[in-house]
């Protein structure tokens, strides 16, 4: 089992910010900003390219982008972060359960594109 998929069954602890029957939102045990929450849906896919029917897309996506409102709120945010999904070895993914971060608290001056 996937170190994320032990995360959602709470048998590794963590922060948790935000959950529901689809997604679970925790805080990134290594922070790149202030807010650093980790956006992951419960149902198991390895990456974003897994996600080939707009069924699956489509729900996933639906849960994620539901849940960044709600994370904005709790973490104060609303007025502005970055959602950033890094895919497979050359895009830097390191766990390999698909997930979006949220990073946020500062202000971004470099921009990535
Ligand atoms: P990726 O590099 O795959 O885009 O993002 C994986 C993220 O998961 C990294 O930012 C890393 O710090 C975080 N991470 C890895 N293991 C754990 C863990 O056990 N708990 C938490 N809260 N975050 C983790
Ligand atoms: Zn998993």
């Amino acid at each position: 089992m996937c170190i994320f998929c032990k995360i959602i069954d709470k048998e590794i602890p963590s922060n948790i910010v935000y959950e529901d029957e689809d997604v679970i939102c925790f805080n990134d045990i290594h922070p790149a900003a202030p807010v650093h929450v980790l956006i992951v849906p419960r149902k198991h896919y390895d990456d974003v390219m897994e996600l080939t029917s707009s069924e699956d897309a489509g729900k996933v996506l639906h849960a994620v982008f539901c849940a960044v409102s709600k994370v904005a709120e709790r973490t104060g945010t609303q007025d502005g972060f970055r959602i950033v999904n890094n895919c497979r070895e050359k895009g830097g993914q390191s766990v390999m359960h698909v997930h979006f971060h949220l990073l946020g608290g500062t202000v971004f001056s470099e921009k990535i594109i």
